[in-house]
Order: structure tokens, then C-alpha cells, then sequence
């Protein structure tokens, strides 16, 4: 199957050719032909399926080959919406190389950055905006953007948007657009809820396209848990990327200030290394995640928020300092090792206020998790694996619970009954995760 068949034009395809693109992933290849047909169209994706060219090859065969734009003022005709301002980032440079050989000017609209670059962009005309919810408000408040000729409308990871809380400026944007003859995609990981019903108040009988099984992990991955106490987490990071100091290694952390706090143990440390979180100003942002990329610093230590959507091609390590708060997030950090069939590896440091935790991820995974104990490392005291025992979750931590977890029962196991210990330097067991047949997907 090449994209020959799909109906791009000859200017787009070389593009593609260009980038190396030899076949359309399998999102691509479902969702092309229903856009061009002008369908609305629901799509099940997460990162690294090849989504943002499901959406922007068919809209730039739409809006600049089939419907040339007319003479005149240029005024935006596709906005694609998105979580963050990497992601926006990221999007923009997979626009600019897909239509490199056609006449479009693309920009991005986030915050962080000083709003006039953006107002004068606005101003000298543009054809496609990628943006995140915020900002954008901020230009529709100030009659600095011109929404009223967008003919495509893209929420890329919506679930995402959701989450961070951007369901009123979502609606406020969809409110703002020409609801006659837009076409809306909606690309989302998981459709809860209010996503469906902001499919059925906003888009016109979509057609659904659903990719990799929600929650799927790719295969090539192999996952290891080290248990260690958690005053002792650092030093086995250290430990274990100083083992080969030049594997590029992105490190998770579950909050900005820790994220700070690792990179100044690690760089004091001699590790190479910086944070990206939401703190941090958007060109420290860019900066790191250049720096990473091009191999000026190995390790990248991220909070999931800033993370989401980060596409860093073949990485080979993750490594979870802290767990997720939500088991979802584990799919995501992972999600980006272990692509294209390359092999990935990722590690948890665990330690014993997180066993609940691990749980819920061992149940979500349904996948085998190698606990090994690094020598000299071990914990005071073994993970407890089973029932509601061994501390759980941190009491501090107000994160919600999605209500698949609130429904899981919590077996009232014994104290003293605990699995097996497994303090044994280096003793291997395999989980195999429960069957969660409730969830869809
Ligand atoms: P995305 O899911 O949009 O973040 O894309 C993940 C990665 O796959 C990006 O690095 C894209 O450049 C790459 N990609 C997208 N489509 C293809 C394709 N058809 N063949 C090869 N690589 C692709």
C-alpha cells in the first residue's frame, strides 16, 4: 500500500517522498480518504500512530489543491487545536514539511511567548493556525485573529485538552467558528464521556476511525520494575544512567520541582541534563528539547504535561522515577520508546507508597513486568503487590481518579499475608496484569 492510491496530490506526495515516507500508517490510511470525502471524522489515536499526517495531508489537499484559496487578504481556513505548545510546535513543523511544495502559510498561536510576534503574523495574513485553547481566547478577546472563514477545524488530542481543564475555552473556540460547511476531526487517545458529547453537540454525523485498542502498548517495549526505598530513588537513577552515560534517557517525574531538583543532582553529577516542565519559560522549553534531540544533553528529565506529545524519534530508555498518578500516563511516557519497531526499554523506580500504584498499571497493561532488584538497592521492606496493603497511594495527592479505578475492588488482604518477599538481589518474577474486560476499546 502506498499513498499513491489515496487520492494527494503530486506536490503533497513529493513531500512525502522527501520525508522518507514510503506507506501510510494505518490512521493515515483510514482517516485520508473520509476527510477528503469532507466527512467530520472521530478518530481513536494517540501519539506516534502518524495522526498529525491523518489530519494535515487531506486538509492541505482540501483547502490548497481542490479549493484554492481566493485573491486578497489571506485569513485563516484550518485551525487545529492542541494541548500544548510543544505539541503546537511540533505540528507546525510536520505542516511546513507536508506542504512545503505548496503555498501556505502556517502559524502558531500558544502562550508564554509575547503575544505582538503572533499579532503581526495575524496581520501579514496566514492560512492555517495551530493553536493551543488559552491564547487563542486571548486573540479572539482582542479581535487580533479572524476566525470566521475556518472551513476545517482540528482538536488533536482532545482527551488531553479535557484533562488540562480546557473544556469552557474549547466550547468558547467551537462557539466562535462558522458552524455551516466546517468540517471537524477530532483526534483523541481515549473518548470518554464529554468528548462524545462534544462530538454530538459540535460535529455533523462523524465518521469514526479507531486505531491501536485504547491503552495498547507497543510491543517492542519490555518493562522493569526496580523496588528501592524512596530515599534512595537518586542514587539509583544515577547509578543506572551513569551505567551508559551517552544512551539519550528520558526521565519522569511527577512534579515540577522535583523535576528541577533531579537535574541539579544529576548535573552536579556530571550528567548531562535538563527539565522541561510547565514552568519553565517556552524558549528553555525548546531549548532542552533541541538540545536533547540533537544529543547536546542525554538526559531529559520531563513532568507528564510537558511530555505529552513530545516526538523524539528511537528512544531507546524511560525511566520512571516517580509512577504516574493516573495509570493512563505510564501508556503515554512510554509511548515514546520502543516506535517504528525499535526496541525500547522502561524502567520504575518503585517504591514502597506507590505498590498501589503499580497496580493499577500492572491491571491496565495486561502485560508481563519483570521486578528486579538492583543490588545494593533493595528495599527496606518488600513492595506489597496484592490487596490495599503497603501504604497505596500518597495520601497528599489530590489527583483525580478516573471511575474505572474508583470501581476496582480492593481485596482486604490480611496483614501478613503478602506475597512472597522478593528481597533477593536480583531475583526476577513475572506479572502477568488482570483482565480488565470493562474497559472498551
Ligand atoms: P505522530 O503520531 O503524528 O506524532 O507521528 C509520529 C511520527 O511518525 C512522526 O515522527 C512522523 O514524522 C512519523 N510518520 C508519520 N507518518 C509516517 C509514515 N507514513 N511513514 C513514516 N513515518 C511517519
Amino acid at each position: 500500500m502506498s499513498f499513491d492510491t489515496l487520492g494527494l496530490a503530486p506536490a503533497i506526495l513529493r513531500a512525502l517522498a522527501e520525508q522518507g515516507y514510503d506507506a501510510p500508517t494505518p490512521v493515515q490510511h483510514a482517516a485520508i480518504p473520509l476527510v477528503l470525502e469532507g466527512r467530520d471524522l472521530l478518530a481513536g489515536a494517540q501519539t506516534g500512530t502518524g495522526k498529525t499526517a491523518a489530519f494535515t495531508l487531506p486538509l492541505l489537499q482540501r483547502l490548497f489543491v481542490d479549493a484554492a484559496p481566493a485573491g486578497g487578504k489571506r485569513r485563516p481556513r484550518a485551525l487545529i487545536l492542541t494541548p500544548t505548545r510543544e505539541l503546537a510546535a511540533q505540528i507546525h513543523e510536520n505542516v511546513r514539511a507536508y506542504a512545503k511544495h505548496l503555498r501556505v502559510f502556517a502559524t502558531t498561536i500558544f502562550g508564554g511567548v509575547g503575544m505582538q510576534p503572533q499579532i503581526d503574523a495575524l496581520r501579514r495574513g496566514v492560512d492555517i493556525l495551530i493553536a493551543t485553547p488559552g491564547r487563542l481566547i486571548d486573540h479572539l478577546e482582542r479581535r487580533t485573529v479572524d476566525v470566521s472563514g475556518i472551513e476545517i477545524l482540528v482538536l488533536d488530542e482532545a482527551d488531553r485538552m479535557l484533562d488540562m481543564g480546557f473544556l469552557p475555552q474549547m466550547k468558547r473556540v467551537l462557539n466562535a467558528l462558522p458552524r455551516q460547511n466546517r468540517q471537524t476531526l477530532l483526534f483523541s487517545a481515549t473518548f470518554a464521556e464529554p468528548i462524545k458529547a462534544l462530538a454530538r453537540e459540535f460535529m455533523r454525523d462523524p465518521a469514526e476511525v479507531q486505531i491501536a485498542a485504547r491503552n495498547s502498548v507497543v510491543a517492542t517495549v519490555t518493562h522493569r520494575v526496580h523496588p528501592v526505598d524512596a530515599a534512595r530513588k537518586r542514587d539509583l537513577l544515577l547509578e543506572l544512567l551513569s551505567q551508559d552515560s551517552r544512551r539519550q534517557t528520558l526521565v519522569f517525574g511527577r512534579t515540577k520541582h522535583g523535576a528541577d531538583k533531579l537535574v541539579k543532582f544529576l548535573d552536579q553529577h556530571g550528567l548531562r541534563t535538563a527539565a522541561i516542565h510547565g514552568n519553565k519559560s517556552q524558549n528553555a522549553r525548546t531549548r532542552a528539547l533541541a538540545d536533547f534531540k540533537n544529543g547536546k544533553i542525554t538526559v531529559l528529565v520531563a513532568t507528564d504535561i510537558a511530555a505529552r506529545g513530545i516526538d523524539i524519534d528511537q528512544l531507546p530508555l524511560v525511566i520512571n522515577f516517580d509512577l504516574p498518578m493516573v495509570a493512563e500516563d505510564y501508556v503515554h511516557r512510554i509511548g515514546r520508546t520502543g516506535r517504528a519497531g525499535a526496541e525500547g526499554l522502561a524502567v520504575s523506580l518503585v517504591s514502597h507508597d506507590e505498590a498501589r500504584l503499580l497496580r493499577d498499571i500492572r491491571r491496565l497493561l495486561k502485560q508481563d513486568i519483570a521486578i528486579e532488584n538492583v543490588a545494593g538497592f533493595e528495599p527496606s521492606s518488600p513492595l506489597r503487590l496484592d490487596g490495599n496493603g503497603g501504604g497505596g497511594q500518597p495520601k497528599s495527592n489530590g489527583a483525580p481518579r478516573k471511575p474505572n479505578h474508583a470501581r476496582r475492588p480492593h481485596a482486604q488482604t490480611p496483614s501478613g499475608q503478602h506475597p512472597k518477599p522478593h528481597a533477593a538481589a536480583n531475583k526476577q518474577r513475572n506479572w502477568r496484569g488482570g483482565g480488565r474486560d470493562a474497559r472498551k476499546a
